[in-house]
Order: C-alpha cells, then structure tokens, then sequence
C-alpha cells in the first residue's frame, strides 16, 4: 500500500518487442500513477537507462536483486506482467518484498502448459487428455500409441507458435520432428519435452478478465467466428460482445473461473482460450496476462477506459467504477502471415480504411523483412480494428477491410556459406 498522498508506483515487466506497453504507459498517464518497466534484456545489452530496469528475466536471483534495490528507493505499490515473460517473475518479487500478488506456484502453472492441464485434470476442469513426451522418447513407437486426431505442443512457447495438428502417426512424427527444429532454435539444441494431447473439435472463443481475490470478473467475451482446426492455429478475427446464447456463455465463464481456482490465480490480468462443443466449455489454455497484440484496443469500458487503466487500476489498488463495455460491438482481425518471405509491399490500406465501420488498419510487420507464418512465426502482418452497432456488422466490415488489403512477399533468397575444395 502506498502512503497517503504518494502516487502509486507500479513496475511493469515486459520485452524489448512488445506490442503491449505503449497502451499500459498511456494508462497509467492518464490515471496519473508512476510507472518503472523492466525490460528483459540480455546481461550483455544491460545498460542504465533512467525509468527503466534492463534485466534477465531469467538470471532470476540477480532480477529479484534489482527489484528489490528499486523497491528499496521508490517503493512499488505493485508489480504487473504485461506479457508472458513476466509472470513468473512478477509472483516471485512480490513474493520476495512482500506485495500482494500471485502465489509463485500459480504464476508457474499459468506459464507451463504441462502444469497446467496436470491441475485442471485434479480439478475436473473440462480440458484435453494430454501426456508428456520428450525428444528422446522412441518417437516411432510413440506415435503408434497416439489417438488421433491430436495436437502437438510446447510447453511454453505462446501465440500458438508450435501448435501442430496430427490426424495420423505419420504426420504426428513430422509435427515432432518440426517442434524439435523450432525449440532446438529457441532453447538450444538437446532433450525438449512436449505435450500430445487429444484434439478437441469445436469452435472456440478468448475471455478476457481481471481476477479480484480468486473471483473472475469477466470483461469481454470474444467470438473466434473462423475455425480453428489446424494443422497450425493462427488467430485471425475477434469480435464481442459473444453471439453466443446466454446459457453458454454463462457455463464459458463458469469453467473459466474453474480453471483460474485450480491454477491458483487470485489476482491480476486473466486470457483464457476455450474451445465449445457439444460437450459444453473445455478449457485450452489461461494466462495471467491481458490480451495479446494491438487487440486490447477493441474494448473501452465505461466512460472511455481502456482495458489496461481497469488493470492498472486494480494493481495499483484505485476504484475500478465500472468493468461494463461501452455500448458498441467491437472487432478486431489480426492479419495472418499467408506465405515466408520478404514483404516488399503493402496495397489497399486507403481502400480498407475507408470500409464502414473500419476504425483503423495498422500494418505492424516492417517492410524488407522476413516473415515467418506459424507454426514457426511469432508475429502478425498487422492488425485492422472495427466497431459497429453488433457483432455480424464488425465481422463483415474486417472481412471487407482484409480482401482490399494486398500483401507482396518475395521469396527470401538464403545465403549459404561458400566452401572452397583444396
Ligand atoms: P498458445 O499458448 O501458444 O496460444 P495453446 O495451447 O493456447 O497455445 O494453443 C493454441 C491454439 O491451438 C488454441 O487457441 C487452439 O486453437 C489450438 N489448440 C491447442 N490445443 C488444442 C486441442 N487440444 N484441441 C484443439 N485445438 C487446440
């Protein structure tokens, strides 16, 4: 808690790439509390730079030691994972100087998708069945004892990066063999878990949610209205409020708070991922962060408050009036990667912004560099945002908007290095 008359500070922990913090520091601008970001940074482009903390995340002892040194000058009313990578992070030093956030174990489970289904399994969470692999398993056999379809999975990559459908041993034994290449890129060559869980048929939709106490409060229910049935699982368009009958979106949010008490989360940002069939809700995925991307710019809660002043809000423990959306729906798609290769050009912005409805078309992949599509890829081409008076309005509008849209990509030419025979 913060004495009386001192502004709140909040330390915020992010990535050097991140999408997310320039919404979080207009927040906190406008709700006029103080903030330090603490960038994950490599130890050898660690450097001072005033209002910012460049630390590993990952040498975890020295983080803490520069959480608490900072703590110790300018006390932090509350520390806040603005993505992924800070989660973790965020529980164990609000753990180590004692704010309330959190438990450790909690923030653990909400990063490792291994973890995760193990405590909704305990739960009775509807999830998938799932089991732990490793690269050095007999993968040939392995796959022989698989039921398909299946997904193939990380346990802690996100935005779907390495997510690969199998319908047979024979593609599953490829999806591994791709995973491996992927994290043996990302981790460093060597022995890799991975999940293979059941494939669960459906349609699915995002929650987006703060978590006050263990209680979910839900503030936006989202429609994936493409399918989602792979091989890969890239996400493309959201729209709320849900289309969903009210009895299905009661027992989505009802599963979510499930999920959210066997995972032990009690406090802070909540994304959850839910696929629906005739089943009921089965969960796939929480994590203790808001939405990804530009997508939170979608939402505007009350008289004009975005999604991250009500996160800033609750962490920095100020009223948070109200957690009702404005009237409008609201939609956004997030522009897929079609092909690899170097985007040359990007045609048709004018066109599609001048669509109804179309509120703004924001192509974020720069020009003259590589893209990479999933399951490899870990970004988008950009992001097209909409509003309207319902939900089908929006849908059409980005669906509008994205066939004016023409992307150039040109096959990048790759450089081998020469060998010279003697
Ligand atoms: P990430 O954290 O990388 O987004 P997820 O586990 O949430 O990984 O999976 C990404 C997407 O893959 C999900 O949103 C869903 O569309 C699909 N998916 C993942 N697991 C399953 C599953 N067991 N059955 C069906 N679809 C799945």
């Amino acid at each position: 808690m913060t004495e009386i008359g001192m502004r709140p500070h909040l330390l915020l922990l992010t990535t050097p790439s991140s999408y997310r913090l320039p919404a979080f520091l207009d927040a906190a601008g406008r709700i006029g509390v103080k903030i330090t970001v603490a960038e994950d940074t490599p130890p050898a482009l660690s450097r001072p730079l005033p209002g910012r903390l460049l630390i590993d995340f990952s040498d975890r002892a020295a983080a803490l030691q520069a959480i608490r040194n900072l703590h110790a000058n300018q006390p932090l009313s509350a520390i806040l994972p603005v993505d992924d990578s800070g989660v973790e992070l965020a529980a164990l030093a609000c753990a180590d100087i004692g704010l309330p956030f959190n438990r450790p174990e909690a923030a653990a489970a909400a990063r490792d998708k291994h973890l995760m289904r193990q405590l909704f399994a305990r739960a009775g969470v509807p999830s998938p069945a799932f089991r732990l692999c490793t690269t050095a398993d007999d993968l040939p056999a392995l796959v022989q004892t698989v039921t398909f379809p299946c997904v193939v999975k990380p346990l802690r990559l996100n935005g779907s990066r390495g997510v690969i459908r199998a319908d047979n041993p024979a593609q599953c034994l490829a999806a591994i063999r791709r995973l491996t290449a992927l994290l043996d890129r990302i981790e460093g060559a060597g022995v890799h878990e991975f999940l293979i869980e059941d494939f669960v048929p459906g349609f699915e939709v995002a929650l987006e949610g703060l978590i006050d106490h263990g209680q979910v409060r839900v503030l936006a229910l989202f429609d994936k209205p493409d399918p989602l049935d792979g091989p890969f699982f890239e996400e493309t368009i959201y729209v709320t409020p849900s289309r969903l009958p009210e009895a299905t979106q009661a027992a989505i949010c009802a599963v979510t708070a499930a999920a959210a008490r066997a995972v032990g989360l009690e406090r802070g940002p909540l994304h959850a991922e839910l696929r629906i069939n005739e089943r009921g809700p089965w969960m796939i995925e929480l994590a203790n962060r808001s939405i990804g991307g530009l997508c939170s710019r979608t939402l505007r809660f009350g008289t004009d408050a975005s999604l991250e002043e009500l996160i800033l809000r609750q962490a920095a423990g100020l009223p948070v009036d109200t957690l009702s959306r404005e009237g409008q729906a609201g939609g956004v798609m997030m522009i897929p990667i079609p092909q690899a290769g170097i985007l040359r050009a990007v045609d048709g912005v004018a066109e599609a912004c001048a669509i109804s409805g179309i509120e703004a078309v924001e192509i974020t992949a720069p020009l003259n560099y590589p893209l990479t599509p999933l399951p490899e890829g870990d970004s988008y081409l950009g992001f097209i945002f909409a509003r309207g008076s319902d939900p089908a309005t929006v849908e059409a509008a980005l669906r509008a908007a994205h066939a004016c849209l023409r992307f150039t990509i040109v096959p990048a030419i790759e450089l081998v290095p020469a060998t010279v025979s003697m």
